[in-house]
């Protein structure tokens, strides 16, 4: 640029030195005037050329004037006011030439520094967006945390299954319905225990799950499906088959070891809703979850085991005298009725001798087996050895001697195969309601219990009420 500058006034101070020298010959010497008008012509463009258009006309502009002084008179005074006027524009050339030298550098200086302005604040823009990402997250796994806690000290089922769908929705958010379902231990599928629906969607119909649970189930691993319609592994099945318009879908496996105990689901109705980071949230928090869910498990598995017979699978009389106390006060309150029956099996010590315990085993599950068919809102209970008893609620006395015929005949319909021989069983049933007979719980027991052994003086195989 500095080198550029100096030519520029090397240039500009030689074409107009030569502009003087050719007009002073020409006035003195009288030089043929084509050759030299054409000399003039040709400074002309190379000044105009090498000094820019404004520079330019100014340098002949000042060379025009002082040929001109010359021309009028070539006295020695006039000549050195050429010289000094011609050095002073040199001076104040080389001055401009300066200025906008520096003016050149500043405007470069600018646009660096807004270029490098653009690329701080470019990043800036970046930094913020990674700034909200990393709170997104922290808060994320913050509400994360917070959800192990209580988790630990949540032992219902389906406590523990509403916290992590809660906590799926309230951390991972942007979903139109969220699902939880437990595999049923019995028939090893999966059911449906709890759904949040958004607006955009229908009821859940389907209880048992589709091929997205499926292979959850059956992969044991977490599944991101970012649009159902592209995904090759599931865009087979018939899109009609999906109980939902959903388009994406992270599942993950509720897991305890190696064995699968639910899947919890989140779906929303347009493609690409979930990230892989969505996923792994959703996968942890299955993870504690499913801990909890175990806890839950085992804590009812011993609750049951404290409150219910292991041969028949029927309450035991501690628990069951609890509920038919807590059944009478509610029938007291709400004037509401309620029977109580007493059940014995007939001649159960000659069966047992005659066919065997294990037999006699095997009469005993028959005979809870019939007795659940009637619980409903009640509840059953093996009083003791083959005597049980049955609390009907709301029951009035005469449904309560329908019922209990019902079930003295189906008893004695029941077939009991032992190696090819067919037994049965009959059963003598006592039956006493609430406030027909009384309205106190021991007495309601007891007079159950003295119509029962008056069936059996009457020749059993009967209900007396
Ligand atoms: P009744 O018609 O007067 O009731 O005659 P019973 O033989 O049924 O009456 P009893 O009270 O003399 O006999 C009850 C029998 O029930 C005795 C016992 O062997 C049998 N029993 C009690 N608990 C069990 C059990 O868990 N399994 C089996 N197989 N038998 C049991
Ligand atoms: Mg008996
Ligand atoms: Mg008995």
């Amino acid at each position: 640029m500095e080198l550029e500058n100096k030519n520029h006034v090397k240039i500009g101070t030689l074409c107009s030195v030569s502009f003087l020298v050719i007009s002073y010959l020409i006035f003195r010497t009288g030089l043929p005037k084509i050759p030299t008008i054409l000399l003039y012509n040709l400074i002309i463009i190379f000044s105009l050329q090498s000094l820019g258009l404004g520079r330019g006309v100014l340098c002949l502009a000042a060379a025009v004037f002082l040929t001109t002084l010359l021309a009028i008179s070539m006295n020695f005074y006039y000549a050195l006011n050429v010289v000094v006027f011609f050095i002073v524009f040199l001076i104040v050339n080389s001055r401009m030439q300066n200025k906008d030298y520096y003016t050149r550098i500043i405007q470069a200086r600018i646009e660096e520094v807004k270029e490098n302005t653009n690329v701080l604040s470019d990043e800036h823009e970046r930094h913020k967006k990674e700034t909200l990402l990393l709170e997104k997250k922290e808060e994320r796994y913050r509400l994360l945390k917070d959800v192990t806690s209580t988790l630990n000290s949540t032992l219902s089922i389906d406590k523990v299954a509403e916290y992590i769908l809660d906590n799926a929705l309230r951390i991972i958010g942007k979903t139109d319905s969220a699902l939880v379902y437990l595999v049923d231990t019995e028939r090893q599928e999966l059911s449906l225990v709890l759904s949040r629906v958004g607006r955009d969607f229908d009821r859940i119909k389907a209880k048992k799950g589709d091929l997205l649970d499926e292979t959850v189930f059956k992969e044991r691993r977490c599944l991101l499906v970012e649009d159902i319609k592209k995904d090759f592994r599931f865009s087979e099945q018939k899109m009609e088959l999906y109980q939902r318009p959903f388009r994406s879908v992270i599942s993950s496996p509720l897991m305890e070891e190696y064995k699968v105990n639910g899947i919890v689901r989140l779906e929303h109705s347009s493609p690409g809703n979930y990230t892989s980071e969505d996923l792994r949230l959703l996968d942890i928090l299955c993870d504690l979850g499913a801990v909890s869910l175990e806890n839950a498990r085992l804590y009812k598995q011993t609750l049951d085991l404290a409150i219910t017979d292991g041969l028949t699978g029927l309450y035991l009389r501690r628990y069951f005298i609890e509920r038919l106390g807590e059944e009478i006060k509610r029938s007291l309150r709400n004037d509401l009725e309620c029977s109580f029956l007493m059940i014995d099996i007939d001649n159960f010590k000659n069966y047992n001798d005659r066919y065997g315990h294990t037999a006699g085993d095997i009469v005993l599950r028959a005979l809870s087996m019939v007795l659940k068919q009637y619980v409903d809102s009640g509840a059953a209970c093996r009083y003791g050895g083959e005597e049980f008893a049955l609390l009907l609620p709301e029951t009035s006395k005469k449904s309560a001697m329908k019922i209990a015929e019902e079930i003295r005949k189906a008893m004695k319909k029941e077939n009991i195969e032992l190696r090819r021989v067919k037994t049965s069983v009959t059963i003598s049933v006592g039956v006493s309601s609430f406030p027909d007979d009384t309205r106190v719980q021991n007495e309601l027991i007891m007079k159950a219990d003295e119509r029962l052994y008056l069936a059996k003086r009457q020749g059993r195989d009967k209900v007396v009420g």
